[in-house]
């Protein structure tokens, strides 16, 4: 038995999935703020090694009945349609339980394939796309080098949507900076309620220090935001999404508010009235949440009200203070988040 090959990336939703690898890297991997696969050269997997893999992880997990199989590493729908059907194929006779394939897909390479594909893909079980389209803005893709505009994520959406594939859509909350802000929200949400994807899964953005984007921040042309700012552009984000069957979803521990989440139809009310809540809150006690929540003491607004977690957020504010009474909390935020991804 070989050793199966694995990658290391994969949705935060998808930590229960079987995982196959059918490329390495990120063909693209030029996107500013990402490091996700800068350290490693793209290549596909070879067809039959990820077939071998599929088989031996079906021996591996005898009797072990998985629900879903991602399909890593950064965008498998850049392979041929053959390729992937020969993967799907394999795939659905090894384990004739799985109801979801998934994988992420850039927005291009969808648009790449044509309607017929897309539905032959779907049908093959290939069934729920994750598109990182960040931002709805031309200006923003174009500052970031997402490699595509913003009519291409609409037209891919809603091509993937009319292959009948569930679509989950990451969008970056911040990462137009204070400079494009309110853009960066308006512009994503007339994205989003064009393409209407079923799910919306909300990141706030961390600058990584080795980045092209920290250059920006260096120089000055890219404003980092507060934690306070980003949950700002959040709510207008929000205000501005129709009320549609889409779940809108901060699931990744770099959000600051986890409990804003829900079905735009039911639940936007209660949404906004969370970050609210947050907002309303005095200036300390603002403060006080941010800086817990960053620290892994505060996990909802509510556990503000605990007083085991209340006294330990205060002990490490006093700390920070003591060691640096000018202490910059944008930047120290920004550094915690960046280090989550
Ligand atoms: S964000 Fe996605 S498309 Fe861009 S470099 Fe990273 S993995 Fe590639």
């Amino acid at each position: 038995m070989k050793n199966i090959e694995l990658g290391s990336i994969r949705p935060p939703s998808e930590s229960e999935s079987l995982l196959v690898r059918v490329t390495r890297g990120c063909h693209w991997n030029k996107c500013y703020f990402c490091g996700l696969y800068k350290s490693m050269n793209f290549s596909m997997h070879p067809i039959e090694d990820t077939i071998q893999d599929i088989k031996e992880q079906a021996a591996l997990y005898q009797g072990r009945k998985f629900k879903s199989c991602f399909l890593q590493d950064g965008d498998a729908l850049v392979l041929k349609t053959d390729y992937l059907l020969r993967i799907l194929e394999a795939l659905n006779k090894y384990f004739p339980d799985l109801e979801y394939i998934t994988s992420y897909a850039r927005a291009d390479s969808i648009t790449r394939k044509s309607p017929a594909e897309l539905q032959e893909l779907r049908q093959a079980g290939l069934n729920h796309l994750y598109c990182g389209m960040e931002t709805g803005s031309d200006k923003i893709l174009q500052l970031i080098n997402k490699g595509f505009h913003a009519d291409t994520v609409v037209k891919s959406g809603c091509m993937a949507k009319d292959a009948g594939m569930i679509l989950s859509e990451f969008i970056l909350i911040g990462i137009g900076g204070k400079e494009h802000s309110e853009e960066n929200a308006i512009q994503t949400a007339d994205a989003l309620n064009m393409i209407q994807p079923d799910f919306i899964r909300v990141h706030a953005t961390g600058i990584k220090p080795e980045s092209k984007m920290w250059e920006f921040v260096q120089e000055g042309s890219f404003t980092l935001q507060s934690e306070e700012e980003i949950m700002i552009e959040q709510k207008l984000f929000l205000e501005k999404l129709l009320e549609m069957d889409s779940y809108y979803v901060n699931e990744h521990i770099i959000n600051l508010l986890l409990e804003v989440r829900g079905n735009l139809r039911t639940d936007k009310l209660e949404m906004l009235s969370a970050i609210n809540k947050f907002l309303g809150l005095s200036e300390d006690e603002k403060l006080l949440f941010i800086v817990g929540r960053r620290l892994n003491i505060f996990f909802m607004l509510d556990d503000l009200k605990k007083p085991k977690q209340y006294q330990k957020a205060q002990e490490c504010m006093e700390k920070i203070l003591q060691k640096n009474p000018q202490v910059d909390f944008t930047r120290l935020c920004n550094y915690v988040r960046q280090s989550q991804i």
